[in-house]
């Protein structure tokens, strides 16, 4: 970076220590090139004068010119108010101001002309202008007012202490504009060529100062693409070193366990997506490098199974497998699976949870030890302490949201070396995401269901008609069917979501009246071992219906449940509701989801329900979900850390988001550590945008 870049703030015209002061602690800002760093949200043409005749209301800011006439005050008190009327020839508008009165009628005259620029406001069947910002012509006629204005974020300290959006345009004006001013270029001519982008410097100078709205643009555009660039070359150079550096075990051949499951015991066909994500798998663990995939496959694609086959990969080459879980329930639920799946091949299958008893625990962790046991299923039990096993080849992690980074990571980072990590989730992840947070993993989907399913039909319901809905489960229990009714958590208080359920349950039972109905009530205040029984009883279709709080929202596999009634789905995010819906239509016959709500209803509310009623395709609600919320509020995209974005946007830029993926991946493939000659600048430039990043990833 040139000297004149790293000057301090406090030394560019119109600044001094006390302002400078003020830049550093409200917004960061140390050097010049911090300043430039600090790009407008927004600018506003004040390029254009219009003619009074043709003012209409409008949402912006315009600008005009005249003269002022007739300058009057009227009103006493609190009404009093400063009044003149500006004539340009084509006609005449009212200006008013109710505060400042004396300084304004100081600075105006009936004989200048003045530049008046503000928001025009229907008044009294013309247009008036409240608080326009006012001055003498001569003065506005030289450049710095009569041009594009960038508009800055402000902090409340900043406004308080007089430091205006009008300062800092001046500021970076000056330092744009100043001869001494260039940023080094560190794109490849080639790559400026390909993408249409213009030069380093004139980007930093067009967006602070632009001259006309293409310069804008060309200045965003050039902005942005770095931003993305820049996010694109943290996270697949990071995948590239992991390739490069982190040996994985090798898992060379397919052998009898998988072989014999594959053709003696499975009971249906596998899909032609579990086929080819296990393709993946396969070709991912024979290579001697850590496999870092995620499957992600809607609920109800069959994950389970395509986990099960990667774990018998490991065994079958003399390796354990485990796989984790978040909660208890669902560690419980994949056990019984896979045990059942682990004793065909006489396999040595165990769970370990928070409740193992001690005596247990500890046989099992001798068993792993030594090697006895295959594979384990588990809680977070699995990555604390003492967990150590003979020879980990495969870590399958179910459902990661519930994960943190550095949890997952513990599973492996202790062996070298590294077993292969399959990271499962059933929430679609829009390929903006897939791109970004979860970039530097390998994604595959299972983008199809096991055949026979039939879409979940999907209704929304007021909640004042509740007999209807009550009656239609009636029916379905009575032909042998189960139904979960959920209610979401409100109070943050487990007691008060515990009274709000019980209060619920009384209403339930007056349709569905005990002995001839039984009914699981499972919430936050149950003990796990009772959770457990529980759902063990709706499981086994001792009970027909399934009242809960959240707590089914993961993972629960009742194929005979067909009927989901979701109480005050308004209050439910778009994926949560997706999710829930999952639990249902998990076998051949026709699944039902209810969406109960008040008869009041927020946009956004009417949108999430609109969007279940129409699709049950996971990435389209997937994608919807992350337009509602934006970006920053899905899961893992705060923890990772990395969107440091400042004007792009993923959903916004995707196309741009893709482009440059494309273009880093392919420097990366041609040129993995930038040693070519013409990619001198770049090389620097990533070495400093990557030092002094702490910059680690998810599993
Ligand atoms: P999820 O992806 O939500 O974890 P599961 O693995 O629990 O889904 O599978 C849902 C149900 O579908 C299970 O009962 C499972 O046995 C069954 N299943 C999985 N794959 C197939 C298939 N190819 N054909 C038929 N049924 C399948
Ligand atoms: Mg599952």
């Amino acid at each position: 970076m040139n000297d004149f870049l790293n000057t301090s703030i406090e030394f560019i015209k119109g600044v001094g220590p006390k302002r400078a002061e003020l830049l550093q602690t409200e917004l960061g800002i140390f050097t010049l090139w911090d300043m430039v760093n600090h790009f407008p949200f927004r600018h506003e043409d004040r390029t254009t004068i219009l003619p009074i005749s043709s003012v209409q209301n409008t949402e912006h800011s315009i600008q005009l010119r005249g003269k002022i006439e007739r300058i009057t005050k009227e009103g006493t008190g609190r009404g009093k108010r400063l009044k003149a009327y500006l004539n340009d020839g084509t006609g005449k508008l009212e200006l008013v101001w109710f505060k400042g009165i004396d300084w304004m009628e100081k600075k105006l005259n009936t004989t200048d002309q003045f530049l008046i620029h503000g928001k025009p406001q229907a008044f009294k069947g013309s247009f008036n202008i409240v608080h326009p910002e006012v001055v003498v012509w001569d003065d506005a006629s030289n450049h710095t007012q009569m041009r594009i204005k960038p508009i800055y974020s402000l902090t409340e300290m900043l406004k308080k202490r007089g430091l205006d959006n009008k300062i800092l345009s001046q500021v970076t004006y000056s330092i744009v504009n100043d001869s001494r001013f260039s940023v080094q270029e560190f794109l490849p001519a080639s790559i400026l060529k390909e993408n249409g982008l213009i030069n380093l410097s004139n980007a930093y100078k067009h967006i602070h100062s632009p001259k006309s709205g293409d310069d804008i643009d060309h200045a965003i555009h050039r902005i942005k693409f770095n931003e993305l660039f820049n996010l694109q070359y943290k996270i697949l150079s990071r995948k590239t070193e992991v390739k490069m550096k982190v040996k994985g075990v090798v898992l060379a051949q397919i052998g009898t366990y998988f072989n014999s499951f594959y053709t003696n015991h499975l009971a249906f066909d596998l899909t032609n997506a579990q086929k080819r994500v296990l393709k993946e798998i396969r070709g991912d663990v024979k290579r001697g490098i850590q496999m870092n995939r995620l499957v992600q496959g809607d609920v109800g694609s069959g994950k389970t199974i395509v986990a099960w086959f990667a774990m018998l990969m490991a065994i079958d080459n003399g390796f354990q497998a485990c796989l984790m879980a978040p909660t208890e329930i669902l560690a419980q639920q994949h056990y019984e699976s896979l045990l059942e799946y682990g004793e065909m091949l006489n396999l040595n299958i165990t769970l370990l949870t928070g409740s193992t008893k001690s005596k247990a625990k500890k046989e099992v962790l001798e068993q792993l030890s030594s090697g006895k046991l295959n594979a384990i299923i588990g809680t977070h039990a699995l990555i604390e302490d003492p967990v150590k096993f003979q020879n980990l080849g495969m870590c399958i992690i179910d459902e990661q949201h519930r994960f943190g980074v550095a949890q997952r990571a513990k599973l492996w980072t202790q062996y070298n070396p590294a077993p292969h990590v399959l990271v499962m989730t059933a929430t679609p992840i829009p390929r903006t995401l897939a791109m970004t947070v979860y970039g530097d993993l390998d994604v595959s989907a299972i983008d199809e269901m096991p055949p026979g399913r039939l879409p979940v039909r999907t209704v929304h319901k007021y909640k004042s008609q509740f007999t209807e809905v009550a009656l239609f489960a009636e029916q379905q229990v009575k032909a042998g069917k189960q139904v979960y009714i959920v209610y979401p958590l409100i109070h943050e208080s487990d007691k008060l979501d515990y009274q709000d359920l019980m209060s619920a349950y009384d209403n339930i039972i007056r349709y569905f009246p005990l002995p001839e109905y039984q009914i699981s009530l499972v919430h936050g205040k149950l003990k796990a071992a009772d959770k457990e029984a529980e759902m063990k009883r709706f499981k086994e279709g001792k009970t027909q219906i399934m009242m809960a709080t959240t707590v089914i929202e993961v993972g629960v596999n009742v194929p005979n449940a067909n009927v989901m009634i979701i109480e005050n789905s308004e209050r439910f995010g778009l994926s949560q509701l997706h999710q829930l819906r999952g639990r249902v239509g998990r076998s051949a016959a026709q699944a039902y989801c209810i969406m109960l709500s008040g008869s009041k209803l927020s946009n956004t509310a009417k949108q999430r329900i609109r969007a279940m009623e129409s699709t049950t395709d996971g990435f389209e609600i997937a994608a919807l979900d992350m337009k509602l919320r934006g970006p920053g509020e899905i899961d893992g995209t705060k923890q990772s850390g990395i969107m440091d974005l400042n004007l792009s946007d993923i959903v916004k830029d995707e196309e741009l988001l893709y482009i440059t993926r494309k273009v880093v991946s392919d420097l990366l493939e041609n040129d993995p550590n930038l040693e070519l000659s013409g990619h001198r600048g770049l090389k620097e430039h990533f070495q400093k945008i990557m030092r002094g990043k702490v910059w680690r990833r998810i599993s």
